[in-house]
């Protein structure tokens, strides 16, 4: 087993390469991933691998995405701090982290598995974040008691954009959500909430994530 300044340093190449590469395009999202490296967020017997640029395997047989997919997420997000800002799809916790971060005030996050609730709530905890609440549902119908929300984030693919999640979105908000196939391909898509209630949709290209199960998503 490789020492934890062993896997730091893994990480800051990894980060550095990121922002070379202009994936990573802020200096903000560059300190919130040095600040939270991805091996944080995995079982140990993954620790080797946090650094490589691919979505490894947690608990309950779903997935922490790769590296440069979050980085790309949290740039067209435009996070700023203060923020309201809800993801569906807690996982690992370790976007969850990377939003608090980046937003400096309360994040909520929703997860349908419990035993992931748990993983998350852990790795949260051991990480030091604790302005992320983890909470246990269905994402697909959004979290009505903190909206509206300037962003939402999905990080499951969907089979369409979910209304609920429209609808609990500030006007000016955005949200963003991969949309299309059931299997791992999907288009990740930018849905803008105009100040007149309407939206203006942009498609940022091809993703692969695990499905979005529930009653506004794919049926488990
Ligand atoms: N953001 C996560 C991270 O940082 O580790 C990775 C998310 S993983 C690619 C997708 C997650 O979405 C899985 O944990 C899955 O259980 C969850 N999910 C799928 N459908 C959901 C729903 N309707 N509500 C909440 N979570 C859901």
């Amino acid at each position: 087993m490789v020492s934890e300044d062993e896997l730091r340093r893994r990480w800051e190449r990894t980060v550095e390469r990121l922002f070379r590469e202009r994936i990573i395009r802020s200096e903000a999202v560059r300190k919130a991933f040095l600040k939270y490296p991805r091996y944080l967020f995995v079982q140990k017997r993954y620790w080797d691998y946090a650094h490589v640029d691919e979505p490894l395997p947690i608990p309950a047989g779903q997935t922490i995405s790769a590296p440069h997919m979050v980085a790309i997420m949290l740039e067209l997000a435009e996070l700023r701090p203060g923020m309201k800002v809800l993801e569906v799809g807690t996982g690992s916790g370790w976007n969850a982290a990377l939003i608090a971060e980046l937003v400096k005030t309360d994040v909520y996050t929703i997860e349908r598995i419990p035993e992931l609730v748990e993983f998350a709530r852990r790795n949260l905890g051991r990480a030091g974040v604790e302005n992320v609440h983890v909470i246990p549902g269905d994402g697909t119908k959004g979290f009505p008691p903190k909206a509206p929300y300037d962003r939402i984030i999905v990080t499951a693919g969907a089979p369409k954009v979910p209304d609920p999640l429209v609808e609990q979105l500030k006007p000016g908000g955005k949200l963003l959500i991969p949309v299309g196939s059931y299997h791992l391909w999907q288009d990740l898509l930018e849905v803008l909430k105009l100040p007149d209630g309407s939206t203006e949709t942009r498609n940022h290209g091809g993703v692969a994530f695990v499905p979005l199960i529930g009653e506004h998503g794919w049926r488990g």
